[in-house]
């Protein structure tokens, strides 16, 4: 069988085990269902996923014109705490910007290499977990807004770590951490603004991974440099599908890839 289409990230649903999906156009592919089997990976050219022209991807998905243009890749998007919806102040789009940033997003710990401080919509949860590769995570704050996210990202990570090593997580060199403890001793640390929005008690969510085979030295794929890549599938966890032979492919970081999967 062969599918053709533009990469984005695959789709997620928490289970026992993380279900994955890939949206290939006119097929929609349970990813777990190919897991011990030989898939056939080609590059066949860009597709912006805003213009939709052939064009270079820059970042995320995105062709450069686009990237420095449309209102979801603006700066407040990696970096929540320049948000400013909440004063009434336009960066690139204030209608886009009021819907996505005033609606209440969590500050969380996630772990999946080291435990980590993060921000996502509430909406999000846990579909931000899954594509971090994070086992264990846990909310810290619940906020009205982005920006008050931010503010409280910013300060926690000044006591905890707000990166993971995608290596460690790809071999599960992890550890399991108490979230729990690790939330109280943080809470000193929120923000005067933030704090009536911690969430009194709460527990860990964990997350399995359907993966067969770690590796022990995972290797990227560049699918631009090596436009062919044969493999046998042997898990998938975070966006990452990863192939026998310790290939790893990130599906999140080549959106805009236009693709043919031959199974
Ligand atoms: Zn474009």
């Amino acid at each position: 069988m062969q599918y053709q289409g533009v990469l984005r990230k695959m789709m997620t649903e928490i289970g026992d085990e993380v279900q994955y999906y890939l949206d290939m156009k006119t097929d929609f592919l349970n990813m777990n269902q190919l897991i011990s089997k030989e898939i056939k990976l080609s590059f066949v050219t860009y597709e912006c996923l805003n213009c939709h022209l052939e064009k270079k991807i820059y970042r995320q998905g995105y062709c450069q014109s686009c990237f420095f243009d449309i209102p979801q890749a603006a700066d407040w998007i990696m970096r929540p705490e320049l948000s400013k919806a909440h004063l009434d102040e336009e960066d690139r789009d204030l209608a886009y910007e009021k819907r996505v940033q005033l609606q209440p997003h969590i500050v969380y710990l996630a772990n999946s290499s080291n435990v980590k401080v993060g921000v996502t919509r509430k909406q999000q949860v846990p579909t931000r977990w899954i594509d971090q590769g994070a086992h264990e995570a846990i909310e810290i704050v619940e906020v009205p807004n982005r920006y008050l996210a931010g503010i409280t990202e910013v300060a926690l990570k000044e006591h905890v770590a707000d990166k993971t090593n995608w290596r460690k997580m790809l071999k599960n060199d992890i550890e399991d951490v108490n979230l729990v403890e690790w939330r109280e001793k943080l809470k000193e640390y929120i923000p005067a603004e933030a704090t009536e929005y911690f969430i009194e008690s709460n527990i860990e969510t964990n997350i399995n991974f359907p993966v067969t085979q770690y590796p022990a030295k995972p290797k990227s794929l560049n699918l631009i440099k090596t436009p062919t890549y044969t493999g046998k599938l042997v898990g998938i966890k975070g966006q990452y599908l990863i192939f026998e032979d310790e290939t790893v492919f990130n599906v999140r970081s080549n959106e805009g890839l236009v693709v043919n999967i031959q199974i």
